[in-house]
């Protein structure tokens, strides 16, 4: 039996020409980058090369790309020095943000005198845009917006370019983590009028352990470790050179064939949520539809079943690799941070399917086969 792996939300398989650049550079160009020596004059032309194609695909320059270990380590670059750097006095955020950046504000707020304040969003984790307005109309110091793209759980997308406009109006500062639209959407920096924004290549079928993020030329930050001089002191330690080069292949592939790749995906969500429609009359979806939500993510609460609290484990066993919208603390199943703040009704139970450019129409109707079967059962 070969697996269907619909959790694309959470990794992606990392293309063949991605490994193969990787193992190449492994095994052969493996010099220090630091190094004056050929072999490390060939590892520094290596990452070079693929802060040049980061910057041309999201609009930065290059000396606003910095490569790090992932998308956690570029949010909590951005998110924990900036009180201090630039003076922020208030942060205004939303409570569907990812984890990294929740987890890092809380520790912002803890550990210095800037306030966070978090909006609300509607059932279908919408933002109020004339709620951002409003609160940006009071502030008086030096202010960050922290929202993201898109939503990694329900896939809601914000309107970030909006969300720029106003920082713009307000003289806000504006950081986006947009590691779910990276890769799948245009990201331009310029239009979004971004100050800071992070991405994670194994979203888009890139390593793990290779992340970006982007800081805008009028808006530097100091580091947050501390070593040796590279990417230009702003993140000590040696580069992940195979790492680094295996990003910028994988967000170039992923940008030559973005319109047909969205395509693909968006007519495999809608294949999916027909198929479990059909089969499942009392099925809802979680977050917003169409233009108002990523391509690849389609949450499902199904109805009330007896197996339901197995259903990620029997799809599993079933040979669909699925991520569950619960966080399991002390063995206690609990709705997400994410399904709280849509209200969503905790008596149904939430998998979110993820679908990828690498799935066909052949899986999807399989692994909606058999979650109609386990429902039924
Ligand atoms: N932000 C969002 C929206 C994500 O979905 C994720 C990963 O799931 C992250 C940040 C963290 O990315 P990384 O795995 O590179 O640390």
């Amino acid at each position: 039996m070969s697996r269907i792996y619909l959790d694309n939300a959470s990794t992606t398989p990392v293309l063949p020409i991605v490994a193969d650049q990787m193992y190449t550079i492994l095994q052969e160009h493996y010099g220090n980058p630091s190094s004056i020596h050929a072999h490390g004059r060939k590892t520094r032309a290596i990452i070079e090369e693929a802060r040049k194609k980061v910057a041309r695909i999201i609009n930065a320059s290059v000396g606003e790309v910095f490569f790090t270990s992932s998308a956690t380590e570029a949010n909590n670059l951005v998110l924990k020095n900036i009180v201090s750097d630039r003076g922020i006095r208030r942060i205004i955020s939303c409570r569907t943000e990812h984890h990294c950046v929740l987890h890092s504000l809380e520790y912002v707020a803890r550990t210095t005198n800037c306030v966070v304040e978090y909006l609300d969003v509607d059932d279908k984790g919408r933002l109020d845009y004339a709620v951002l307005e409003q609160s940006l109309s009071t502030c008086t110091g030096p202010v960050l917006v922290s929202l993201m793209f898109g939503n990694n759980e329900i896939g809601t997308l914000h309107d970030a370019e909006l969300i720029g406009q106003i920082c713009h109006k307000h003289k806000a500062l504006f950081h986006c983590d947009a590691v779910q639209a990276l890769g799948k959407l245009p990201v331009d920096v310029q239009k979004l009028g971004a100050h800071y924004l992070s991405g994670s290549a194994h979203k888009f079928h890139g390593p793990k352990g290779s992340g970006i993020a982007f800081i805008s030329g009028d808006a530097m930050l100091s580091p947050l470790l501390h070593g040796g001089a590279q990417e230009r002191n702003m993140r000590a330690g040696t580069e992940n050179v195979a790492g680094i080069a295996g990003l910028a292949t994988a967000l170039e592939w992923c940008a030559e064939h973005r319109e047909e790749h969205q395509r693909l995906i968006h007519s495999l969500k809608q294949q999916f949520r027909g198929l479990l429609q059909e089969g499942i009359p009392q099925v809802a979806f979680n977050g917003a539809d169409g233009p108002e939500s990523l391509a690849h993510i389609l949450s499902v609460a199904f109805p009330p079943h007896p197996g339901d609290e197995l259903l990620v484990m029997n799809l599993d066993i079933a040979g669909i690799s699925v991520s569950s919208g619960s966080a399991c603390s002390s063995g206690i199943e609990e709705d997400s941070h994410v399904l709280t703040a849509i209200g969503h009704d905790s008596a149904r139970k939430t998998i979110r399917f993820s679908f990828s450019a690498l799935n066909t129409a052949s899986e999807v109707e399989e692994a909606a086969r058999k979650v109609i079967q386990l429902i039924k059962s």
